[in-house]
């Protein structure tokens, strides 16, 4: 029986470009004498909300780690990502897109990412970059995401949010309904697979 090709949206920070990592370093090189929150004792989606707390001037500070210009170009991939993302862009009946939030300081994120995507995965991939500050209105079947709660104008979007692990969502406990990606390791082409005889259900309908 034909059916439609499952649409995957895969976030970028967190997910393919190992953001945390990033920032750690970036903090630690420019601010050494300053505390620091470790990979393990991160807690919460936005780090500069945590070094808040953890004195009110840390904020700007961290902030201005990615901010500055090559923040975002020099990015480790996290592993395994490139090699899932073109296996998956290889798969029959999957379409792949790169669905990702800008910082509103744009200037140099934006071009950035474009040049990360085209060095590591490779020009094919930067026309299937989709820029957005509302994941919801994204049509797709699932979204790969290190976000822990996606919200925006549509009140149930279109996919199912698949939270990929990272150091700052660890320890979420998730409802029974929702689930984890561990890592590039883990069972991702069975949760794609899941979704094939969702999208050929609909198509019946
Ligand atoms: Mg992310």
């Amino acid at each position: 029986m034909e059916s439609r090709p499952v649409r995957v949206l895969v976030d970028m920070d967190g997910v393919l470009a190992d953001f945390e990592a990033g920032l750690l370093r970036g903090f630690r090189c420019r601010f050494p004498e300053e505390p620091h929150v470790p990979l393990e004792q991160r807690r919460g989606f936005l780090a500069r909300e945590q070094y808040r707390a953890l004195r009110p001037d840390l904020a700007d500070k961290v902030a201005s780690v990615y901010e500055a210009p090559g923040f975002f170009l020099d990015l480790d991939p996290i592993p395994g990502a490139v090699e899932a993302m073109r296996e998956m862009n290889d798969m029959q009946d999957t379409e792949v897109f790169i669905c990702t939030t800008p910082i509103l300081k744009y200037h140099h994120c934006v071009g950035e990412k474009y040049r990360w995507v085209e060095r590591h995965l490779g020009p094919q991939f930067v026309e299937r970059i989709i820029l957005t500050r509302d994941k919801t209105m994204v049509l797709g079947d699932l979204l790969i995401d290190d976000k822990d709660t996606i919200r925006g104008l549509e009140q149930v979007p279109r996919w199912e949010h698949i939270l990929f692990t990272c150091c700052h969502n660890q320890h979420l406990a998730l409802p029974p309904t929702r689930r984890r990606l561990l890592s590039w390791s883990d069972s991702w082409r069975d949760i794609i697979d899941s979704k094939r005889g969702a999208a050929r259900q609909e198509r019946d309908l």
